[in-house]
């Protein structure tokens, strides 16, 4: 017996979108009210405050009302003046893409660009700011998803800084899922979204801005308003008596409570622990199986992804179409780069749980054992198990 493909998968565990909790599923479903009405407008400054509180922000983070693409595309409109020069950071798919969007309104957008399994160098970065002062604006993917790695943004995050230039910082697939923030990173702009680590649908951006970009996107007269892509139009909007500059997504804003409440009670460092455990539980059975990572090193991988490197001769599409077909279960292709050449399992929001690593696992050797491969799938989940009682057992 066979999955189709027009029937949905039994267990979806990609990199993003993820499964969404069934407590934001029962949220999206609540009484959709007039955004004008007096019980939504505090309701919706309860959200922002809840998500202060998550974010550990010093006032609301904004919430826009699209995907985070909305959110990147509108740091590099409303930070990047016409007379700027960006440093742009490319690890990935991610971050080479944010740099396209940066041209569109720098002066000129210099590049420190490396191989995509590996990370960005914070001191390459130190003395590249030190040859070129004119530098005000960097740019970093902090897990390039479409990778499965992490870059350091808290030691660059520091050396900008120190620079006096401003970070924007893609943290949409980390935020949520390990320990991250805009304020341990010095950002200038934090970009995250709730549909990944925080287990919503993709509709939302969370973007948290500092006093001192704020005060250079007040100063830069090219900076959106009255506009999708714009900052300052929402800034004030989570006050209960600010008007909203137009109708937020209300249905979304009430799966962001759920899901807010849910990181909040379960608490940062218990969620965070559950990713890190699965992605070690996974990597230990992908390893153990005969299969190499991506990333080159492993403390540069993601604990919200595990990105699989094809065996030689082995491309990662029908993989992947055989693992949907055999045992129901999805996952995820690279991007661009990285199309073809690996697998990604998502650990992120409901799916960061220890047995879905033993799935994964079983479903992605099972399909490379199909293939001709040469796994050892038992060794895999045997390994995979191991690691999963050590942390049970202490
Ligand atoms: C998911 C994601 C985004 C949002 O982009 P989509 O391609 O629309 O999903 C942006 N940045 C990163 C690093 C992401 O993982």
């Amino acid at each position: 017996m066979r999955y189709a493909e027009t029937r949905p998968p039994v267990f979806t565990l990609t990199a993003g979108p993820v499964d969404a909790y069934p407590e934001v599923l029962r949220a999206l479903g609540r009484t959709v009210l007039y955004d004008y009405d007096p019980a939504f407008q505090a309701f919706y400054e309860s959200v922002a405050l809840k998500a202060q509180k998550a974010m550990g922000t010093d006032t609301p983070p904004l919430i826009l009302q699209g995907e985070p693409v909305l959110a990147l595309e509108g740091a590099a409109a409303s930070l990047i003046a016409k007379e700027d020069v960006v440093l742009n950071l490319a690890s990935g798919v991610y971050g080479k893409g944010f740099g396209y969007w940066a041209a569109r309104y720098a002066k000129k957008v210099e590049e420190i660009e490396v191989p995509y399994d590996s990370a960005i160098d914070p001191e390459k970065v130190r003395a590249f700011l030190k040859e070129h002062p004119e530098v005000r604006v960097v740019c970093v993917c902090n897990h390039d998803t479409p990778s499965g790695t992490l870059n350091d943004i808290e030691a660059i995050g520091a050396i900008v800084a120190e620079a006096g230039a401003l970070m924007i910082v893609d943290a949409v697939s980390s935020w949520g899922g390990m320990p991250t923030s805009p304020a341990a990173s010095q950002a200038g702009i934090y970009v995250t979204g709730p549909n990944k680590c925080l287990g919503c649908p993709p509709a939302l951006s969370l973007v948290a801005v500092s006093d001192a970009a704020w005060d250079k996107i007040e100063a830069n007269p090219d900076a959106p308003f009255a506009s999708m892509l714009s900052y300052s139009d929402w800034k004030n909007a989570w006050k209960k008596t600010e008007p909203f500059p137009f109708t937020p997504s209300v249905a979304e804003i009430n799966g962001l409570d759920a899901a807010l409440d849910r990181y909040l009670e379960e608490g940062p460092e218990a969620v965070w622990a559950r990713h890190a455990l699965t992605a070690k539980v996974c990597r230990e059975g992908i390893k153990a199986m005969g299969v190499q990572l991506w990333p080159v090193t492993e403390d540069i991988a993601s604990p919200t992804t595990t990105s699989v490197r094809m065996p030689d001769g082995i491309d990662a599409g029908p993989i992947l179409a055989e693992a949907r077909a055999r045992y129901g279960i999805s996952m995820s292709a690279g991007r661009a780069e990285t199309l073809g050449k690996l697998i990604r399992i998502g650990h992120m929001g409901p799916t960061a749980q220890p047995a879905y690593a033993l799935l994964a696992v079983a479903a992605l050797g099972g399909a490379l054992r199909a293939a001709g491969a040469e796994v050892d799938v038992a060794a895999g989940l045997a390994a995979a198990q191991a690691a999963w009682d050590a942390a049970i057992d202490g």
